[in-house]
């Protein structure tokens, strides 16, 4: 008996989330990473399109389901965008979402958090909210609304090589309401500074404060490069992704 795939024996890998029944794909599976987009709050749309310009496969994750069982099961990373981190919690508990997502990024997936997402991916928080709760994996401290009041929001032109920012061509920072990082572990490298903390108006610093890191497969920016349409922390965190898919 003769296959009706002996000629396409590529087509024939399953893939779970490409499940493509018995016949021969017309077209290359697609190889862009999945990447999930944690869609409680903040801009999702935005960073789908960033992840999108960076080559990935943006998905919106609602639900625990969404989540899958394993990094790479239903997802390959995922964005956590900026918002409200007390509120993010309270929503990731209610909705069924703390403890697995927290067991993922455990157990490998890459995860980048901005703004309260970065808040949410932090060891260690000051200024939290009593019984806030996070899903930690950066051996980081965090200090949530560092930058200013309520209201405030704060903008500059980082200069970061390690995320595609050099001199000539800098990355617009904006800061909204935004956490900084106090202090990082011997583990964590970090990405991006401001140029002087006194520029934020909070006084107290001559030097930058740190505001993108990197632990192995974590990455967190204090300000939200989603804004603007520059996507070059989406192709780091892609990239990321695609080493360890
Ligand atoms: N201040 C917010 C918090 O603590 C973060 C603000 C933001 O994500 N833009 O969660």
């Amino acid at each position: 008996m003769t296959s009706p795939n002996h000629f396409h024996p590529r087509a024939h890998t399953l893939d779970a989330r490409r499940p493509r029944a018995l016949f021969p794909a017309l077209v290359p599976p697609d190889s862009r990473p999945t990447i999930g987009v944690l869609a409680l709050q903040g801009d999702v749309r935005e960073h789908s399109l960033a992840l999108e310009a960076a080559g990935a496969r943006p998905v919106v994750v609602r639900r625990s389901a969404d989540l899958g069982e394993t990094p790479g099961d239903r997802i390959d990373g995922i964005v956590i965008p900026g918002g409200e981190s007390t509120t993010m919690s309270t929503l990731l508990g209610s909705f069924g979402m703390l403890n697995p997502l927290r067991e993922l990024i455990g157990t490998g997936l890459p995860a980048y958090g901005s703004c309260a997402g970065m808040i949410m991916l932090a060891d260690r928080v000051e200024g939290a909210e009593e019984g806030q709760t996070f899903l930690g994996g950066i051996d980081m401290t965090v200090r949530r609304n560092a930058f200013g009041r309520q209201v405030d929001s704060y903008e500059e032109d980082l200069v970061a090589p390690a995320l595609g920012a050099g001199q000539d061509r800098p990355l617009r920072a904006v800061f909204i309401r935004a956490p900084w990082v106090e202090d990082v572990g011997r583990g964590v490298e970090i990405l991006a500074t401001t140029r002087a903390g006194r520029a934020a108006g909070v006084g107290g610093a001559d030097g930058g404060r740190i505001v993108a890191v990197r632990q192995g497969a974590l990455l967190a920016t204090s300000f939200h490069p989603e804004v603007g349409g520059d996507h070059r922390v989406h192709d780091v965190f892609v990239s990321m992704v695609t080493r360890r898919a």
